[in-house]
């Protein structure tokens, strides 16, 4: 087969792989439906994280179960599932505490921008449909797979509430479904800071109130101004660079919850403004598969379109457009078609 690999910095080909098959009992191989591009994909891309040997890509995926080693009992050929970037057992304290991406048994699911993909601890990472999906669907059950789990995890994070003032830093997939995820979860007024307009325009659908397209300390005073000068109960960091980070924490009300969802790069907090900012801080790599169940459930029954975030769709062999697109910020994100 063919799939995605990464070299080096803009360096992306589309080349020939080994077709992956069953290494483990509890594997299970997948023909994929839909894949994608990531924006933490874009961080090796640019060469800001170092890409020490040629990397297959890609871990976000969707599809129909061909195979499954001999110890899988749940996840059956023909069905059509959704897992998450980290396999996990789904077994252990940490997954019982609603932790699946630090899985005592995890394992990164990478090499999935490719037609079929191995999918490690099946039973516990793969959860099912009913039914194979329309068509129609599978881009927003492809969305569930990370950016949506991500966005709901950002909003679960921070402790959305009903009625609560939420602000959202990062206008890529995973902000503007961190949007979409408050507002499910009630928040009265989501501000999102964005100064793209197709994506100013795509949160306001997702259900923002408020715009805000100035950034770090500026971006800060507006969201004062807008809270009579408190801050929002709940600010959602879904980019990873120092300046969003602070922007989130300046940003919330004494007491409040930031959540931090975009993959730090370069982060460092200091011990004095933490103590004195008096706000909860939780986040990491969003243990999307407790979120599976229920985000598969309201996108088969069209209460949420995550899908809409894909403003690009590029045949698989087209990937190297796709990260481009991507960079350039010419698309959100890009789906590509096997
Ligand atoms: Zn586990």
């Amino acid at each position: 087969m063919r799939g995605a690999v990464l070299y080096g910095p803009r360096d992306i080909r589309f080349e020939e792989r080994d077709t992956p098959r069953i290494a483990q009992p509890t594997d299970a191989i997948i023909t994929l439906s839909a894949t994608c591009v990531c924006g933490s994909d874009l961080w090796p891309y640019r060469g800001i994280q170092a890409v020490p040997e040629p990397t297959p890509m890609g871990h976000e995926y969707c599809g129909i179960v061909e195979d499954v080693g001999g110890a899988v009992t749940k996840i059956k050929p023909g069905q059509f599932v959704i897992g998450s970037f980290f396999a996990s057992d789904n077994a252990c304290p940490n997954c019982d505490a609603g932790y699946q991406s630090s899985c005592q048994h995890r394992e990164f699911v990478g090499g999935a921008q490719a037609p079929v993909l191995r999918v490690p601890l099946a039973d516990g990472t793969l959860v099912a449909t009913s039914d194979v999906p329309t068509k129609e669907l599978i881009p927003s059950l492809l969305a569930v797979s990370d950016v949506m789990g991500t966005g709901w995890f950002a909003a679960d994070a921070a402790n959305v509430k009903p009625g609560c003032t939420v602000a959202v830093v990062g206008d890529g997939a995973v902000g503007l479904l961190a949007v979409l995820s408050a507002k499910r979860m009630g928040a009265e007024r989501i501000i999102a800071m964005s100064r793209h307009e197709s994506r100013q325009k795509l949160a306001r659908e997702f259900g923002a109130t408020d715009i805000v397209t100035e950034r770090g300390e500026a971006g800060v005073a507006r969201i004062m101004e807008l809270t009579g000068g408190v801050g929002a109960d709940s600010v959602l960091e879904c980019v990873g660079t120092q300046e969003s980070m602070m922007q989130a924490i300046h940003a919330t009300r004494p007491g409040g919850y930031v959540s931090y969802v975009g993959v730090p790069h370069g982060v460092e907090l200091k011990g004095e403004e933490l103590f004195f900012a008096q706000v909860h801080l939780h986040g990491g790599p969003a243990p999307v598969r407790r979120f599976l169940p229920k985000l598969i459930d309201l996108v088969c029954n069209g209460k949420i379109n995550p899908g809409k975030v894909f403003d690009l769709t590029l045949p698989l062999e087209q990937v190297a457009e796709g990260y481009r697109a991507m960079d350039e910020r010419r698309a959100i994100k890009a789906l590509l078609r096997p």
